[in-house]
């Protein structure tokens, strides 16, 4: 089932808040396992349950969404959305997911499993409409995972404390004076005034961040201009901040206006910095930590519990659900064929015999914590590091 599953969704990927597909073949494969669910759950996501009413709760979740990005793997069920792709392997958090219900459901004794298929993890916002839709009602533990190519398959990689950064995405406009490009002095070229900022922002993490501290400034979009004969009078660039300290990023959010600021006056251009919502860490907290390291170890041996050594300086939006519950997210070693991409590239494949894994772990970690807070009487500490 979860290969089919996996491999249909591959074929229809959806972006983020349009999974419209994908949430309707949940839905029919959790009817044909007679398991409850809630749909259109903030937009398309679905909350699905098993056990008891009464007993103490755990959540697992995952995400649904697909990416931007023209497939090129030559897979046999390569993507039929033109320009849309499953580039994070989300096709397959939804596949193990529905796996670990199907072992849970027949499998459950005592307390209560809750299952969030989430939309919208990649545009950063699909988790906060989750929880405001009240999914987390009564939930007192949240478990999750991400497949990773880093690792083969059969691996867990597992850490506490902080896994993913603070991550701050902005915008940056430049306005100067558009003109001819022989008469420069007739004009004020934001694509020189740019150019310079751009080289100047990689100084904040290299001479302004203890180099022992996690950072990293990254412009993604520099647009500016038409065609070559014209000074470009307007400049925009989107990039992203990502800090593994909330002193650290304070650092480079500082630094930034200073330069933003410096920049204009320098050159008399207007500079104007818009800073978008972005996602907090992912801090996995002492006990849930304890109780997916258990888990792990009910389904592989020690060996295969690997740490990723440096937390990542990547985002999700998994972090959300940390805010309000003590929760833990690990990663399943899934590494493919030597000729595929990295995650969110076009040629991204993962192997599928790791989609046993995910669900086997994702039921494991269910069955854990609720045995956890059964004997502890449901006191889940909110131990932070
Ligand atoms: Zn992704
Ligand atoms: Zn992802």
């Amino acid at each position: 089932m979860m290969q089919d599953v996996r491999r249909s969704l591959h074929r229809l990927p959806e972006l983020a808040h349009k999974e419209y597909n994908t949430a309707e073949r949940i839905c029919r494969e959790l009817s044909r396992l007679g398991i409850d669910f809630q749909k259109d759950v903030a937009g398309t996501g679905i909350r699905a349950e098993v056990g008891r009413a009464n007993g103490p709760c755990i959540a697992l979740r995952a995400d649904m969404d697909a990416l931007p990005v023209t497939e090129e793997t030559g897979l046999s069920f390569s993507s039929e959305n033109v320009g849309i792709m499953h580039a994070c392997g989300h096709d397959g958090h939804v596949a193990m997911l529905l796996g670990a219900a199907d072992l849970l459901r027949q499998n459950i004794s005592c307390g209560r499993v809750v299952f969030l298929f989430q939309p919208a993890e990649e545009a950063g916002n699909g988790a906060s409409a989750m929880i405001s839709s009240g999914c987390l009602e009564n939930v007192r533990m949240i478990f999750s995972g991400h497949i990773d190519t880093h690792y083969p398959v059969g691996t867990f990689v597992l850490d506490k404390g902080l896994i993913c950064s603070y991550t701050d995405p902005f915008t940056i406009t430049i306005q100067g004076q558009g003109g001819h490009a022989a008469k420069p002095h007739e004009a004020l070229d934001t694509v020189v005034i740019g150019s310079g900022l751009v080289m100047n922002l990689q100084t904040l993490v290299s001479r302004h961040i203890n180099p022992a501290h996690a950072a990293v400034v990254t412009v993604g979009h520099f647009s500016a201009g038409t065609v070559h004969n014209v000074i470009a009078g307007k400049a925009v660039l989107e990039g992203t901040i990502r800090s593994g300290a909330p002193a650290t990023r304070e650092q480079i959010l500082i630094g930034l206006r200073r330069l933003i600021e410096g920049t204009a006056k320098m050159s008399g251009s207007k500079i104007e910095l818009t800073l978008h919502d972005g996602l907090p860490a992912v801090i996995n907290d002492e006990l849930s930590c304890k109780t997916a390291r258990q888990a792990a170890l009910s389904v592989v041996d020690e060996e295969q519990l690997v740490s990723q050594e440096f937390p990542s300086l990547g985002g999700e939006d998994f972090a959300f659900y940390q805010q309000h519950i003590p929760g833990t997210m690990i990663r399943f070693g899934a590494a493919a064929k030597k000729t595929a991409g990295p995650a969110h590239s076009s040629t991204f494949d993962f192997d599928e015999h790791v989609l046993p894994y995910g669900a086997n772990w994702l039921a494991a970690v269910a069955e854990k914590g609720i045995e956890y807070l059964q004997q502890t009487g449901g006191e889940n500490g909110r131990s932070r590091f």
